[in-house]
């Protein structure tokens, strides 16, 4: 039961309905027994200024967004930190004393969600290999880079795209029709592109160059085992499966809006596609 004086947030975006987060941060306001609400904000992208203006105006301690508003939101916010710059997106929104504050959190939830699957990541460290350049891309070579990982190289259907991702991040590029190859002497390799969603093409990467002991990870969580983790788990190697970053990305906002850190109990990826 909520009261006259919920707290509020939400996740805007066009259209909104396939959204977990609200499936998510309701469980994690009902598991704390919050006086909280989280709630799907369908804007149209013409209507995006408007609403996040009035968001604050109606009480909501905060909000995320998602597609496809996470690039024009920093050009409508009071303020946007540092990373957001950096990932060129903004997902979370903190209100704080009427004003607007965008970060992103993706970076996090990649990482933290490698490090829930994978555990001590120093192993994986050495050579990573990315497939893809879009935003998602873009969030997880963020991450990457600030926890250390060391050469990372980008393989992207537009070598333009993979281009200017790799200048800003220090990272190498390998044509697309090199990608196979690209897996030799990998310690992890990460699907950060849309391929191998359910009803688009799988990822045509042969694995037959990687090293048994490699981790492969897919920001692609539908179906959580993605045919790329599905080939990579039957020859062997361990897997980190792409819901997680999700849940991960979703815990600073939740903490920020309504004061507590939410707990990741086992079994919450199943669950939310269930
Ligand atoms: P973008 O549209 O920004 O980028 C899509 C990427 O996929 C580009 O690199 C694009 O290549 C590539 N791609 C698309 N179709 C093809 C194709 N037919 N052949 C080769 N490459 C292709 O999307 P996002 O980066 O935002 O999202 C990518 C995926 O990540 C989505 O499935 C999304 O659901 C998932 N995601 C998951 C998150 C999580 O929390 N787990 C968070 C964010 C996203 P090109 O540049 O050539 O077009």
């Amino acid at each position: 039961m909520i009261s006259g004086q919920a707290m509020l947030a939400g996740v805007i975006g066009w259209p909104v309905g396939h959204s977990l987060s609200p499936k998510l941060h309701n469980r994690w306001i009902e598991e704390a027994a919050l006086d909280a609400a989280y709630v799907p904000l369908a804007v149209m992208p013409e209507n995006l200024a408007e609403a996040l203006r009035g968001l604050p105006r109606a009480g909501f301690r905060g909000f995320n967004l998602t597609v496809p508003h996470k690039e024009a939101a920093l050009w409508l916010l009071d303020e946007v930190d540092a990373v957001a710059q950096a990932i060129g997106a903004v997902n979370t929104v903190i209100v704080c004393e009427g004003k607007l504050l965008g970060t992103n959190t993706d970076h996090l939830g990649f990482i933290h969600n490698l490090q829930a699957k994978a555990g001590d990541l120093a192993p994986f460290k050495r050579r990573t290999v990315v497939i893809g350049a879009g935003g998602a891309a873009r969030a997880v070579v963020y991450g990457l880079r600030s926890a250390g990982f060391e050469e990372i190289v980008i393989t992207n259907r537009t070598q333009a795209r993979a281009e200017t991702l790799a200048s800003q991040f220090d990272a190498e590029v390998v044509a697309w029709e090199k990608r196979a190859e690209a897996l030799e002497g990998a310690t992890l390799v990460i699907n950060a592109s849309s391929l191998g969603l359910a009803g688009r093409g799988a990822l045509d990467l042969s694995l037959d160059a990687l090293p048994k002991e490699s981790l492969v990870a897919d920001v692609v969580y539908t179906p959580l085992m993605t045919d790329l983790l599905v080939r990579a788990k039957a020859q062997g190697n361990p897997v980190a499966t792409g819901l997680g970053m999700l849940v991960y990305q979703a815990a600073p906002g939740f903490a920020a809006w309504f004061g507590r850190k939410p707990a990741i109990a086992p079994g919450l990826e199943e669950w939310l596609l269930s």
